[in-house]
């Protein structure tokens, strides 16, 4: 009998016969199940290098699921997709986590037949793999199964530096990664290679730039030299689209919490850091204190000079408020003309000094190239939950808004806190306080 290379699983017959044309020149034996409790049972039992599966098949949450179960019997399994209509990013999802790739029904006996060929023409080449033995597309499978699933920087390179040592039989590896990602990370994996070692570093491609450099270090020459060319390509092209994956989740985050004119946090962003200093101030017993400031008479801005020059002084106010604030600070823009400086463990008098300085920082600032040359001044209100009226993030919200109101009523250009407003000291409160 013929060996089984290839389980095609898909509830309608009709399809069979392009799946068979598109193969014939391979001369693969080919099994067809039409249910999916039936083809695990084939897959198990003939251990195929090739799943080929219809999506709509009944009783399959997901082709990922698929590929989870089999993975139990046959780690060597591809799995091709047939979708009617796929739509490119749940394709892309489930290439990313294991898929080999995506082809839609009615399927092309030629595009079939091209990434099968792309599958197999890898060649033998595991005998350069000391590291992992294994066909080649054993190794490419252990690599999109540990590089799959990371939305952190870190742990992706951490997985990559340690599989690509694996697949190289490098005695070292090391991987950097900086811009455009909002950290720089540096993995590495194996002992220090010895100095004036055999080394061979790739760089991630994406978009024309690199994402990331991978260094591999050897402890010979010949094992440099023997290295296989695709596996390097294959470590490349399956690094940088997962990197690029993880810069895509980081972009989405980052444009969901900041506010697209200034890049300070949003309001909601905002309001989630609040409630999460507030309840470590008070289990560490910590200070926490609030600033809120407002433009003084913005609309005359707007009105005298157009709305596009206002939005470029409120950029320049972002910027000096950045200039100003440490890294620990959370700084938003929670209003139109209205910003908020959370500072956590600072004391209401060292939140006065920051306000002092940011005043300051206004006033001396060169106003940027393109903006008319007016004085902005700005008002800003304190409050801190050393304060007896303040029991919730809330209160320390509203007495700081009350605090900038005060400062407009004071002739704005000004700070005030909340111990400046009428009836908030404890000693007026306390009338049995004999004086
Ligand atoms: P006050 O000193 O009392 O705060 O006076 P004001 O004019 O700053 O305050 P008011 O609340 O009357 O007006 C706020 C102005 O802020 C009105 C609006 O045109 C402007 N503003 C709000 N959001 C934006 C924005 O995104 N871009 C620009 N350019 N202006 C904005
Ligand atoms: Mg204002
Ligand atoms: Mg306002």
């Amino acid at each position: 009998m013929r060996q089984t290379n290839v389980v095609v699983l898909d509830e309608d017959p009709k399809n069979l016969p392009r799946v068979a044309r598109a193969l014939r020149p391979f001369g693969f034996g080919i099994l067809w199940a039409e249910s999916l409790e039936d083809g695990l049972a084939l897959i198990a039992e003939a251990r195929p290098f090739l799943i080929i599966l219809a999506n709509d098949l009944k009783g399959l949450e997901s082709p990922v699921k698929l590929l989870e179960s089999v993975e139990l019997t046959n780690l060597a399994a591809r799995v091709i997709v047939l979708a009617d209509r796929p739509a490119l990013d749940e394709a892309l999802d489930w290439v990313a986590q294991g898929v080999y790739t995506v082809l839609a029904r009615p399927v092309n006996p030629d595009r079939l037949r091209l990434a099968v060929g792309r599958l197999i023409g890898a060649g033998d080449s595991s005998k350069y793999f000391p590291g992992l033995t294994g066909t080649p597309e054993e190794k490419s499978l252990v690599l999109y199964r540990n590089l799959a699933g990371h939305q952190g920087l870190g742990p992706l390179l951490e997985s990559l530096a340690r599989t690509a040592r694996a697949l190289t039989g490098a005695t070292h590896s090391e991987i950097w990664a900086g811009d455009p990602f909002s950290q720089a990370v540096r993995q590495t994996s194996g002992p220090d290679p010895k100095p004036g070692g055999f080394e061979v570093t790739l760089e991630m491609p994406w978009r024309g730039r690199s994402l990331a450099s991978l260094r591999l270090c050897f402890s010979s020459q010949k094992a440099l030299e023997e290295l296989d060319p695709l596996i390097l390509h294959e470590l490349q092209w399956v690094g940088s689209m997962f990197l690029s994956q993880v810069l895509n989740y980081e972009q989405a985050v980052r444009m969901a919490s900041r506010d697209p004119l200034t890049g300070l946090f949003n309001r909601r962003i905002f309001m989630e850091q609040l409630d999460r200093e507030f309840r470590l101030s008070q289990r560490h017993s910590s200070p926490l204190s609030l600033i809120i400031l407002d433009l003084d008479h913005f609309k005359k801005v707007n009105d005298t000079f157009g709305h596009q020059t206002g939005d470029g002084f409120l950029k320049w106010l972002a910027d000096t408020i950045v200039s100003v604030t440490r890294a620990g600070d959370v700084s938003a823009r929670i209003g139109g003309e209205e910003f908020a400086i959370l500072l956590p463990r600072t004391e209401l008098e060292q939140a006065l000094v920051l306000a002092d300085r940011l005043k300051e920082a206004l006033a001396a600032s060169l106003i940027p190239e393109g903006l008319p040359g007016v004085r902005l001044t700005i008002s800003q209100g304190i409050a801190d939950i050393g304060h007896f009226l303040i029991k919730s993030p809330a209160d320390l919200v509203y007495w700081s808004d009350q605090a900038m109101y005060l400062a407009k009523r004071s002739g704005r250009d000004t700070i005030k806190s909340l111990a400046d407003l009428p009836g908030t000291s404890k000693v007026e409160d306390q009338r049995y306080v004999v004086q």
